[in-house]
């Protein structure tokens, strides 16, 4: 396409998008209305944090649950790590959650609890990726920054029809997107492009009679809009093992904090056989005695694996153990413990086979 020409597409493209934020701009507590006061840097932070690789829909009631408990970054610093991971239970990436934790402390000790606001101050942040900084320096602070998130590469590949695969893509995408962020009102633009990628460029039948752009797309003009964006080829997942020890005794089950570093470092958890470290599930029962084996309970899929777990129960009213980093929690109270997912299902489990 000649310069002239993508000039005059990006411009009418910036424009239309813009103005259909206007009126159908979502309703998120962390956000403000379109043209409106600037968000709390605070939470435009917290919720981009909380929104990597997870829904809008599943981050509400955290963000909420969050800003209640600790209403600003202070607060935030001020809360345990075991806290903060045991409240972030449920939203998977955990180690999102320490540097979450990390991130406040930094900037309540350095910082005096103000947020740096151009990009490439925020990038130094502990945690804050690319991504990240670009969209709380547009968002909180109305930088001119080029944000690209997943709906928006989406959105951005099918008005250009940009055919090179992710993730060689992506620059692409960067440039075209950089293309079309307006000087002034970055920040609403980048939130207006969220939208239209979560609303109505939907990565399955995108709505495009109701788009505002569909003149201007690429995608639509050739029908093969969900060709875009052209996904590498699939690699194969390996599968690894893992063994879950349940240990219970008067209605309470040992749990172990696992490890500060590492997969779901620092997390309460059910004992068990090391699988974070690539064991085969097979491990030695870390008591002697009867235990009855569940095999393959639960099926949990990680960015890089899967994960088939067997579940071995150990049930005696007189075991003791007082190793360090152990605790007996009471069953009843179980859904206050934090376990990540992956350890709730196994309980889940569990406590189903029981009735
Ligand atoms: Fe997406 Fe369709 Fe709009 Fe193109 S016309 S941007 S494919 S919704």
């Amino acid at each position: 396409m000649a310069v002239d020409s993508f000039s005059a597409k990006a411009r009418k493209i910036s424009a239309d998008i813009g103005a259909h934020y206007v009126d159908n701009a979502r309703k998120l507590p962390w956000r403000a209305p379109p043209g409106g006061d600037r968000p709390d840097p605070y939470h435009v932070w917290l919720s981009e944090i909380m929104l990597q690789q997870t829904t809008v829909a599943a981050v509400k009631s955290y963000f909420e649950t969050f800003t209640q408990r600790w209403p600003s970054v202070e607060s935030l610093a001020d809360a345990s790590e075991a806290d903060v991971l045991a409240a972030w239970a449920g939203l998977g990436y955990y180690a999102r959650a320490r540097n979450l934790h990390k991130c406040a402390v930094y900037v309540s000790e350095k910082l005096n609890g103000i947020f740096p606001q151009k990009e490439s101050e925020l990038l130094k942040l502990p945690g804050v990726g690319a991504y990240t900084a670009a969209a709380v320096a547009a968002i909180a602070f109305g930088e001119r920054a080029v944000v690209v998130d997943a709906n928006i590469e989406r959105l951005v590949a099918r008005l250009f029809a940009i055919d090179t695969p992710l993730l060689k893509g992506k620059a692409e995408i960067r440039t075209a997107m950089d293309a079309i962020t307006p000087k002034k009102g970055a920040g609403d633009f980048a939130q207006a492009c969220m939208d239209m990628g979560a609303t109505i460029c939907t990565a399955k039948n995108p709505k495009c009679d109701i788009c505002p752009v569909q003149e201007q797309c690429a995608a639509f003009a050739a029908g093969n809009m969900e060709a875009y964006p052209v996904k590498p080829p699939k690699k194969h997942k390996p599968v690894r093992r893992a063994r879950f020890f349940w240990i219970e005794r008067q209605g309470r089950i040992l749990l172990a904090t696992r490890p500060p570093n590492g997969m779901l470092g620092g997390m309460r958890a059910l004992p068990d056989d090391g699988w974070a470290a690539g064991q085969d599930g097979h491990a030695t029962p870390p008591i002697a005695g009867e235990w009855r084996v569940h095999e393959n309970i639960v099926q949990h899929g990680f960015t890089h694996f899967s994960l088939e777990v067997d579940l071995a129960v150990y049930q005696d009213g007189k075991i003791a153990t007082d190793r360090d980093r152990e605790i007996w929690w009471p069953l009843a109270d179980i859904a206050e413990a934090g376990l990540p997912t992956l350890y709730a299902k196994a309980v889940k489990w569990k406590l189903k086979e029981e009735t």
